[in-house]
């Protein structure tokens, strides 16, 4: 026996080894203690998550202050103030009670949900069914979205709805960094302050708008214009899901509107985003298997956009049996035709 048993009923908890540093007879084996949460970089800010089709969905941006998706709230995400719901599918919106109930006992203020229009009643109606079990209904903002609505989620930062297509009401997010900048003519004449004041003052328009979209995320959808949209393609981080790579399960993507690789491949050399993240890849093929029909397509395409799996860059924490042994996974159940 190389490794000692847990002395008490709490796991031991430590970084999985590099692989060759494991060998096929080497027990117990190491399972997840935790749902693997990525952590991916980018210059402006970070983004964190998890994303597994018909599992789980949610995938936050700290810096924005942003939640898309809440499928079961792992407790990092409670922090921002807004979960922008993509549509009501349960892998993308079952912490939906808790992060709001959670976030008050935390002493946090009410959490505020963007979601397409038509199910803003059903979001209301869950988080009211919910107080008959706690006594009381979380306190809490619901705003219900159309297509290019536009909402402030804090001075020069704006999250824009956009269309997607999906089996049940939907809709995509871009955030988008606004700034008002001044006309380039009364730039050249360098005018002092107070004239400027003066002409502002007076109801003159001395500047314009700027907007740079920084992330959009898709949620669930099939192809359609999707990806082409105004401040989809040229968000600096596109998050895309990407659930089916096998050729087999073309048939899969099309009834459940989801997105199979032969449709990003359609659609890649018009992207220009700094980075693409695919989410939301099915267990029917798994991230290896995924990864290496992407890197299979990429290698004949001349030019593509840095494309990355966002579960890519999950971080595990591992944990040996013995005590913990109930964490050990059994296969997952086959899950339906559409993978949420
Ligand atoms: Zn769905
Ligand atoms: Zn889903």
């Amino acid at each position: 026996m190389t490794n000692p048993e847990p002395k008490s009923g709490n796991p031991i908890i430590e970084p999985i080894p590099p692989a060759d540093h494991r060998t096929a007879t080497e027990s117990p084996r190491q399972v997840p203690l935790l749902p693997s949460m990525a952590i991916v970089e980018t210059p402006r800010f970070h983004i964190v998550g998890y994303s597994v089709a018909g599992e789980e969905s949610a995938v936050q941006i700290p810096e924005l202050n942003v939640v898309f998706d809440i499928g079961k709230c792992p407790r990092p995400l409670l922090v921002s103030d807004f979960c922008l719901l993509t549509h009501g599918h349960i892998d993308h919106s079952a912490g939906i009670a808790y992060y709001l109930s959670q976030r008050i006992f935390q002493g946090m203020s009410p959490g505020t949900i963007l979601c397409p229009a038509k199910i803003a009643d059903g979001v209301a109606g869950i988080v009211h069914a919910w107080a008959a079990l706690e006594g009381k209904v979380a306190p809490h903002r619901i705003v219900p979205m159309e297509v290019g609505d536009e909402f402030e989620i804090r001075k020069g930062l704006i999250a824009r709805a956009f269309a997607t297509c999906h089996t049940v009401p939907s809709l995509g997010y871009t955030l988008v960094d606004r700034r008002e900048k001044l006309r380039p003519d009364l730039l050249e004449q360098r005018l002092p302050g107070h004239i400027l004041r003066e002409m502002k003052d007076r109801g003159e328009k001395i500047t314009y708008t700027v907007d740079v979209p920084l992330v959009a995320y898709t949620g669930d959808t099939a192809l359609g214009e999707t990806l082409l949209q105004n401040g989809v393609h040229d968000a600096q981080v596109l998050i895309t899901e990407c659930t089916f790579f096998d050729p087999g399960h073309k048939r899969r993507a099309a009834i459940g509107r989801h997105l199979h690789l032969d449709d990003l491949l359609e659609v890649l050399p018009q992207l220009h985003n700094d980075l693409v993240l695919i989410a939301h890849v099915s267990r029917r093929t798994g991230l290896r298997r995924a990864a290496g029909a992407l890197k299979h397509a990429l290698s004949k395409a001349s030019v593509q956009p840095r494309v990355e799996f966002l579960m890519d860059h999950a971080q595990h924490l591992h944990v040996r049996a013995g005590k913990a042994a109930a964490f050990v996974p059994t296969e997952p159940p086959i899950i339906d035709e559409t993978d949420g």
